[in-house]
């Protein structure tokens, strides 16, 4: 896919990368025209690590995870907070999540291991995916996961035979599809009827496969799970979707006689891609789930279960940058200009895959104003294969550093060695300090499977 026609009205902002609010990390700041996250020099960093470079401001990232968990624990005491580790995942994350006392949500095997070699308690581990292959199912029940969603009437029987040939009762949930559509962008929209994830509630199929779960061996129903959509920006979907969700539990307790004791409501919450964008807060998104699951309960006179959440993107999104260098410069008088960094689709696919938006500012000009509109293409042999289009910057010059706000979430965990690009380096800055927490890929790495 090519790029979009450029838009040749759209003006710039003159904004200075101060004035980009919410997609800016906790601790950006700007001194001498640099831009500083996490008491770090993001110029230096670049010049010492490379380009380019994922860099995570840990003090935003915590932050966000004790607001996630205060805020539902404050209002809803038996609740908690999965991080839904296929936003992003390396081992230093995960330590942390566990540091802060979130649960975990992994998508398969391979997110399962990243999360036990760091340490990460398998009982606080969630397993999701539509077709977790039997191995998979084998690896987390023998780790001792805490709770597999089963995703399928399939599915709920390779559980139960696993978890009986390796002697042992499973909790579960069963994913449910609730049928509410989210606000969001069409291609991540996964509650609706239409879907491959989850059991659907078309003919009555969900609940009569409520009764199989009940009968099955070997796994115990803990509870229910339902995931509506990503980048959702109408609270009210969440809140339709606890009332379809509880409603659905009072059914089950009045047909086959059993509480349902734990409601995973999914992830879903939007964040500030652009500087206008004005998303919900976690206080807010907490304020609307609690009270819909409480309301709902009273309605249909159940006890209030254990609340669950797994947000991924807004719990790293905005704390995540990605630092580039300018490579080449290249304007087509009336139709766009072109600055190639070194970097592109294989660090950040959203952009090509859906024309994804993003803030970005030059890092050693960080104070002037954005004045110009460019496209940050990358390198690849793509046309298509850009980060950043037609949006404001600062006068680009070969060498300059640029930043890339709002890269925390779902561009290392869907990055790729397309054209032979090594992946980027991912540090941690937090009080000055700068930490590798994954290092650069080498090209020896590239080729290290190939016999
Ligand atoms: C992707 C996903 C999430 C996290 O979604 P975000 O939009 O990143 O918050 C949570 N639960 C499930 C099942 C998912 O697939």
């Amino acid at each position: 896919m090519s790029l979009p026609a450029s838009d040749r009205t759209k003006k710039a902002d003159n904004r200075t990368t101060m004035e980009l609010g919410a997609v800016l990390p906790e601790t950006a700041e700007v001194k001498d025209d640099h831009l500083f996250v996490g008491g770090v020099d993001m110029v230096d960093l670049a010049r010492e690590q490379g380009t380019a470079l994922y860099v995570i401001d840990e003090a935003d990232l915590r932050h966000r995870m004790e607001s996630y968990v205060s805020s539902f624990r404050s209002r809803y005491e038996n609740s908690d907070v999965i991080y839904a580790s296929k936003a992003f995942l390396n081992k230093e994350v995960a330590r942390i999540a566990n540091q802060e006392g979130l649960c975990l949500d992994v998508s398969g095997g391979g997110e399962l291991a990243c999360a036990l070699a760091a340490g990460f308690p398998a009982d606080r581990v969630f397993v999701h995916g539509n077709n977790k292959t039997p191995q998979e199912l084998r690896e987390a029940i023998s780790a001792g996961v805490g709770r597999i969603v089963v995703d399928s009437r399939i599915e709920l029987g390779r559980v139960s035979r696993i978890a009986g040939e390796l002697g042992v009762t499973q909790d579960i949930y069963l994913r449910i599809t609730p049928g509410v559509e989210a606000d969001t962008h069409e291609y991540i929209k996964t509650g609706c009827e239409d879907s491959k994830f989850g059991f659907t509630m078309l003919d009555d199929f969900a609940f009569r496969c409520v009764e199989d779960a009940l009968a099955a061996p070997n796994v115990r129903l803990a509870g229910l799970h339902c995931h509506i959509g990503s980048q959702v920006f109408a609270l009210h979907s969440f809140r339709e979707a606890a009332d379809v969700m509880v409603s659905f539990m009072a059914r089950i307790r009045d047909q086959y006689g059993c509480a349902i004791e734990e409601l995973d409501l999914g992830g879903g919450l939007g964040i500030a891609y652009l500087a206008d964008d004005a998303p919900s807060s976690i206080d807010e998104f907490a304020e609307c789930t609690t009270t819909a699951v409480k309301e709902s309960c009273e309605k249909y006179g159940l006890d209030l279960p254990r609340l669950l959440v797994e947000p991924g993107r807004s719990l790293v999104a905005n704390a995540g940058i990605t630092l580039y260098t300018v490579g080449i410069l290249k304007t087509l008088p009336n139709i766009r200009k072109y600055v190639a960094v070194d970097g592109g689709m294989s660090d950040n696919i959203r952009t090509a895959l859906y024309h994804a938006d993003y803030e970005p500012t030059i890092a050693n000009k960080a104070g002037q104003a954005r004045t110009e509109i460019v496209t940050l293409c990358g390198k690849h042999c793509e046309s298509g294969d850009a980060v950043v289009i037609d949006m404001p910057l600062q006068t680009p010059e070969l060498g300059d550093i640029v930043a890339v706000f709002g890269t925390g979430a779902y561009c290392y965990s869907m990055s790729s060695n397309y054209n032979g690009q090594p992946r980027p380096a991912i540090v941690f800055v937090r009080d000055g300090q700068a930490r590798v927490t994954t290092r650069r890929e080498t090209y020896e790495d590239l080729y290290a499977r190939d016999l």
